[in-house]
């Protein structure tokens, strides 16, 4: 019977995805909100895949025995609640579905920018409490205003679009945008955030929370601003100062504060910015609307179930980069590369200082990630104790002090696409080196190890030898494996100053006694055994 996979849902979700995963004939599903950490920590290793909104803290105790668990999907877009770097160091993969509540977010920052202008919170509070005064909430109209949009990404375009039909002029900032203007020239890209804040009425913010947006706008930068700027911050807690913003509604210096997010949510029940006069306040709504509950947990869960059929992988956290929907060519090198790093593990012997991965060829950019962490599991998997996958061999080999660089060469006057893996030893200038090609006829081949040249398909059971260049060894080898009952299927030599290099091909596996017997052997100088995955037939493309 086919493998079933077990999802845990551990958070209230939308039932159009938890009932996308009830209808997958290969799936089980758990719906089991409101768990303590205890209680999760003894189940979730019999999972294979979680689903989480923001209500579950996903820490490290919990994590802890994660047993067969693969994947993580936060339906929504932060995962504040998931201790990424611990589900990274486990081998886990973290992704979001952030896309799903862009239109969402959007339009609910966008409404607050309406009634923080128009003052609609307070002049219904107002009303409720039996007033009718008009003229203390005269506000101003979005037409004709600049509003500063920091962050340009899915929601930060959003808002920016919208503002654009309500006439107001826009410029916005987001240091991963070069362009001097984006929607079709109609916002203006700032250099710098100061720079933008002189020009800007209104200021929104949709950027991530990290060390960079942290407390962007603040006394300090505040200082930059227009007298009376209004302030939007639907994005994360903590992005804005809350008490630098509170100072400066109070001296005017901001004119009014609408906030859905907080730097601790819920905020305590003196907050003061509970009943400020200037600050309009709602309960981090941003995505909760119908549609966007069940968008998020429809493509959480398609996202989920995609990653562990190693079918795609979408709107991972920890991963960037990395994909699994490649083409034949790429699938090639990925093969390549396993069969590069086994032939050369067994050649480093002292600690690994760094690796160097060179990829030649215009149609392995795209997968240059996805190459190099495969590169880096099969080369660092004898050298490394812990266990270790593509998601977290990066940060493994990063713990252990170990230089990591992959570098896309484009080089014209070669039309052969190319990969080479070079090993530095720590603390020394001593280099193992490995390239490898895939020609038209689509097989692996290894053209070069240590300074050898060769042309070699790394294929099933093969030994390497080196030794002394001079006549007569080829015949000893010949002869002790002969004797052994090891016949040598094909053999590939290569010569470089006075030693040499044999790649052998064997049918037979020889045993330990055999090879140590080569290795006591005058002239011979290294011995090593690999057995590779049998090659399986050329795929055409
Ligand atoms: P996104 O990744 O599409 O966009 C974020 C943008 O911020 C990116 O373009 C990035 O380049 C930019 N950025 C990063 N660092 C920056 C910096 N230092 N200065 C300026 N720009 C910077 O994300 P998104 O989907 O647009 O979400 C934006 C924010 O909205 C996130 O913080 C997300 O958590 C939040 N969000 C809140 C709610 C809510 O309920 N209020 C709902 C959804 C998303």
């Amino acid at each position: 019977m086919e493998r079933q996979i077990h999802i845990l849902a551990a958070d209230a979700l939308a039932e159009e995805g938890l009932e996308f995963i009830r209808e997958q004939p290969d799936t089980v599903l758990a719906h089991k909100p409101g768990l303590s950490a205890a209680e999760l920590s003894a189940i979730i290793g019999d999972y294979d895949g979680l689903i989480v909104r923001s209500g579950v803290q996903i820490t490290s105790e919990v994590l802890a025995s994660s047993g067969k668990l693969r994947a993580i999907v936060r339906a929504g877009v932060g995962v504040d609640n998931i201790d990424v770097d611990a589900a990274t160091a486990k081998g886990i993969v973290v992704m979001n579905s952030a896309e799903a509540s862009t239109t969402s977010t959007a339009e609910h920052a966008f409404a607050l920018m309406l009634a923080l202008t128009r003052h609609i919170g307070h002049a219904y509070v107002n009303f409720r409490g039996g007033g009718w005064d008009r003229s203390q909430f005269s506000g101003n109209q979005l037409s004709g205003k600049t509003l500063g949009v920091i962050g340009f990404g899915r929601i930060g375009q959003a808002v920016a679009a919208r503002a654009i039909a309500f006439e107001m002029n826009v410029l916005a900032y987001d240091p991963f945008i070069n362009a001097p203007t984006m929607l079709d020239g109609r916002v203006k890209m700032c250099k710098g955030f100061t720079a933008l804040l002189p020009h800007a009425d209104i200021l929104t913010f949709h950027v991530p929370l990290n060390d960079q947006t942290r407390n962007m706008l603040s006394a300090e930068t505040l200082e930059h601003c227009r007298q009376g700027v209004m302030v939007v911050n639907a994005s994360r807690g903590g992005v804005v100062n809350e008490s630098d913003l509170l100072a400066a509604l109070d001296s005017g210096v901001c004119g009014g504060l609408a906030i859905d997010v907080f730097e601790t949510e819920p905020p305590p029940a003196d907050h003061p910015m509970r009943d400020h006069p200037r600050v309009l306040v709602t309960p981090h709504l941003g995505a909760s609307t119908r549609e966007a509950q069940e968008a998020v947990s429809v493509a959480a869960a398609k996202s989920l179930l995609a990653f562990l059929r190693d079918e795609g992988l979408s709107g991972a956290v920890n991963i960037a980069g990395f994909r699994v929907d490649l083409d034949p060519i790429q699938c090639g090198f990925v093969d390549l590369a396993r069969r590069m790093a086994q032939l050369i593990g067994p050649m480093i012997t002292a600690g690994i200082g760094e690796i160097t991965i060179e990829l030649q060829g215009d149609d392995l950019t795209a997968a240059a990630t996805t190459i190099e962490r495969h590169t880096l599991v099969a080369l660092l998997s004898g050298h490394i104790e812990a266990d270790i996958n593509v998601i977290n061999v990066r940060q493994a080999a990063e713990r252990r002090g170990i230089g990591l660089r992959t570098m896309t060469l484009d080089d014209e006057k070669n039309d052969w696409r190319q990969l080479s893996i070079t090993v530095q030893s720590c603390g020394t200038e001593r280099e193992r080196r490995i390239v490898g090609r895939i020609y038209d006829d689509n097989r692996p081949r290894i053209v070069e190890i240590n300074g050898y040249h060769m042309d070699m398909i790394p294929s099933g059971a093969m030994v390497m030898i080196q030794n002394d260049d001079r006549p007569g060894m080829i015949g000893l080898v010949g002869t002790t494996f002969g004797a052994a009952n090891v016949n040598i299927a094909d053999m590939a030599i290569s010569r470089r100053g006075d030693t040499a290099l044999m790649v052998l091909k064997i049918d037979d596996e020889p045993d330990d006694a055999t090879l140590q017997l080569l290795r006591d052997q005058c002239g011979i100088l290294k011995v090593a055994k690999i057995v590779l995955a049998p090659l399986l037939e050329p795929s055409s493309g």
